[in-house]
């Protein structure tokens, strides 16, 4: 087999698994190089339906509230366990499957649409990547945390604000 078409075989091997987690045709464009319309005609094959268009979700959906930030964290460190440092230089597609299936095992999709889906866990690791989302050290209970610019929620631990509000309501 010609390299370039081994390459291709590859590339499309790639989509395919891409593209059964429903991650959207952008970033399996840029995971795989392989051209939108193809993407697309393999998201029909693959679900009897066209990929969904719009906007893609933001750093800033995520920070909506104390408990998404959370799951955020939750989805982020497994990912950056699976990858380390590499995380902040390069988006790496099986690491991204790995540490999505990890935090499935933890939050399973229960066809409620809550949790965090492939593509959610994409534009996190993106934002990693990019430092638009980063980690922070929290002095308190010693956990990273992650926080984005331009959130509603304040830049502090999600931990310890789910701690101190049990801790009220017991207080009480
Ligand atoms: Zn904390």
């Amino acid at each position: 087999m010609a390299l370039t078409s081994l390459l291709r075989h590859q590339r499309r091997e790639l989509a395919m698994k891409l593209v059964k987690r429903e991650l959207r045709t952008s970033p399996v464009h840029s995971l795989t190089g392989l051209p939108e319309p193809e993407i697309r005609t393999l998201y029909r094959m693959q679900h009897d339906r066209s990929p969904p268009s719009g906007p893609m979700p933001s750093a800033s959906s995520f920070f909506s509230s104390r408990k998404n930030q959370a799951e955020v964290t939750l989805f982020g460190a497994l990912y950056r366990h699976l990858g380390g440092k590499r995380i902040h230089r390069q988006l790496s597609a099986d690491i991204l499957m790995k540490a999505h299936d990890l935090y499935r095992a933890v939050h399973p999709d229960d066809g409620d649409g809550k949790g965090l889906d492939f593509t959610d866990a994409w534009v996190i690791a993106r934002d990693l990547k990019s430092g638009a989302t980063r980690f922070l050290p929290c002095r308190q209970c010693g956990l990273d945390y992650l926080i984005a610019d331009h959130v509603d929620i304040p830049p502090s631990c999600p931990f310890c604000f789910f701690r101190r509000l049990r801790k009220q309501k017991e207080g009480r």
